[in-house]
């Protein structure tokens, strides 16, 4: 039995996808295994329903049911309450009354062992009158706490008398005002997995150090049933924040949209960016499980969306940057519908009818005036192939003559070389792909680049981690023209733009106007061809 534990203080992300696939992969290989999804709601100022919500969805989003075993740690509270009331009779907690900053004082440090709380010593009859007081509300935020007696002088700081109970005048959001004393996470968390028959409770390794405490607790307190704390290393990726703190940080300051923002590897920002659970829970199986911290590539994420998107997208014609182009000797006013393949990787999604006319749009990176070196596509003399049309050559290039920016090319084709006619024989040495201008639909397109200039432990800890936000992380062009079978294409569904990369249906679409977001390019290896040319 394991468990899933998000405390509803935010969305959920990448890595709490990989803990959902561990937890929930886990009770799936094995004959009766079962995890449950709890909610570790033990601190009333941060939690909200909105996130419970969220939470439940994304789960069931990456395809993972917890089969109506939906708990939450403030149903315990009242347990909670007995069991410490239990270490109290047993001599293993105490109310101390120093202030927070005392507490700190007399920790002790790695080095040095911590002293005695002069509190230390009371009494159980006077302990339990304090606590009962404590929650009754006789007390002030912060006069008195319950610790755990056990060890001020172990090497382990966690040892060290940990805080149990603290005072919170603050409602929360499901037990209302029926608690002003709140447990702290190292208490809850073994009890509640133990008040479930947690066997296997799995957490990352920042809380291997906290074992002990897990395994103290569970001891003292008695509970019927003992659960086991096992670690793994979390997930870490390069190029994006993933704590949700620094997450909350970005929506609370409007520096993302929301939680949904497709550049945030919250699970509902790789959703509506285009991610698939498919691809996520693939990535997660791979990744695997380490007892080591390690950072993985963005890059790798993004081989498994591009590996599943393969399989299943359409393929489209879209044209994100356009250069109009007007094929002089093709008849005024003639369309041709042209068969084009749905997707190759998939006979069985059949093909399509796509327009051809007289006037048509290719992208501007399709063509060059001064064609460098192994630069294959249409320059002033060349020809090219129009994908699923004819081979064309560049006869001219309109431009404006007061700008010298290029208006149109002049282009003638070649009837004896329509795609799949049995005369189809001259090759030519690039294919690029088109759309006629008559019949294209209006879209926008969002490019979307990593969220960070440096990897967040690279930032300096005495500087604004949010400096290092990339301002080119979001790219929108808008003026792209699409082919006309995506007119009617409806948010969240996903396509392959041919040659340009996987695209995805935004909500923010509008009948007239469709927008994409760039779930990732294809690998374009003319960029590295273009790239490895520059000077150094
Ligand atoms: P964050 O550090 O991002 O704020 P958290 O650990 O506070 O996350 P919880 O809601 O407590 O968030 O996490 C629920 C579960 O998901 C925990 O068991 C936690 O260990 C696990 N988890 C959180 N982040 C990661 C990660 N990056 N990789 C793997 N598991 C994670
Ligand atoms: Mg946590």
């Amino acid at each position: 039995m394991t468990r899933f534990p998000p405390e509803p203080n935010g969305y959920l992300h990448i890595g709490h996808a990989k803990s959902i696939c561990l937890n929930f992969g886990i009770a799936q290989d094995y004959p009766g295994g079962i995890c449950h999804l709890r909610f570790d709601d033990t601190n009333p100022t941060t939690e909200d329903p909105e996130y419970v919500q969220a939470i439940q969805d994304d789960v069931r989003w990456l395809g993972f049911d917890w089969d109506g075993k939906m708990f939450y740690a403030s149903d315990y509270f009242h347990q909670l309450y007995d069991y410490a009331i239990r270490l109290i009779t047993k001599g293993r907690a105490y109310v101390d009354s120093l202030t927070a900053d005392q507490i700190r004082e007399y920790r002790g440090t790695l080095t040095e062992p911590g002293q005695n709380s002069p509190y230390r010593d009371r009494s159980v009859s006077e302990n339990l009158d304090l606590f009962q007081r404590m929650r009754a509300g006789e007390f002030a935020d912060g006069t008195h706490v319950l610790r755990a007696k056990i060890d001020m002088a172990s090497p382990n700081i966690n040892l060290r008398d940990p805080v149990l109970y603290r005072i919170r005048h603050t409602a929360h959001y499901r037990t209302g005002t029926t608690w002003c004393i709140y447990p702290a996470y190292d208490y809850a968390h073994p009890l509640s997995d133990a008040i479930e028959g947690i066997t296997h409770s799995l957490c990352t390794l920042e809380f291997e150090d906290h074992r002990p405490l897990y395994d103290w607790v569970v001891e003292q307190a008695e509970p019927p049933h003992r659960p086991e704390q096992i670690e793994f290393a979390r997930l870490n990726i390069t190029h994006t924040v993933m704590s949700k703190r620094r997450l909350l940080e970005l929506v609370e300051k409007k520096l993302v949209v929301g939680w949904d923002d497709p550049r945030l590897p919250t699970i509902k920002g790789l959703r509506r960016r285009g991610y698939t659970p498919e691809a996520i829970r693939a990535f997660c199986e791979h990744i695997g499980v380490a007892k080591r911290d390690a950072v993985v590539e963005m890059q790798l994420l993004e081989h498994f969306i591009r590996e599943d998107l393969n399989k299943g997208a359409q393929r489209v014609m879209a044209v994100l940057r356009p250069l109009k182009i007007v094929i002089e000797n093709y008849p005024q006013g003639q369309v041709e519908e042209l068969d084009a393949i749905n997707n190759p990787e998939d006979p069985s999604a059949g093909t399509r009818k796509v327009p051809f006319s007289r006037v048509l749009f290719i992208e501007q990176d399709d063509f060059r005036e001064d064609p460098p070196k192994q630069f294959f596509r249409l320059a002033p003399g060349r020809e090219v192939r129009l994908r699923y049309a004819y081979i064309i050559k560049c006869v001219g290039v309109t431009k404006d003559p007061q700008t010298g920016e290029i208006i149109e090319l002049r282009c003638m084709y070649d009837p004896d070389t329509k795609s799949g006619s049995s005369k189809e024989q001259r090759k030519v040495k690039a294919t690029i792909h088109w759309v006629s201008a008559i019949h294209a639909a209006d879209a926008e397109v969002r490019l979307y680049n990593p969220l960070l200039t440096i990897d967040l432990a690279k930032v300096p800890p005495d500087q604004d981690w949010t400096t290092y936000l990339n301002s080119q992380s979001l790219e929108r062009i808008t003026g792209c023209r699409i082919e006309p079978s995506l007119k009617h294409a409806t948010p969240g569904s996903r396509y392959q733009f041919e040659r340009l990369g996987y695209f995805c249906v935004d909500p923010d679409s509008s009948p007239g106007t469709a927008v994409f977001n760039r779930t990732v390019p294809l690998k374009d290896p003319w960029a590295r061809i273009d790239k490895s040319q520059q000077p150094r």
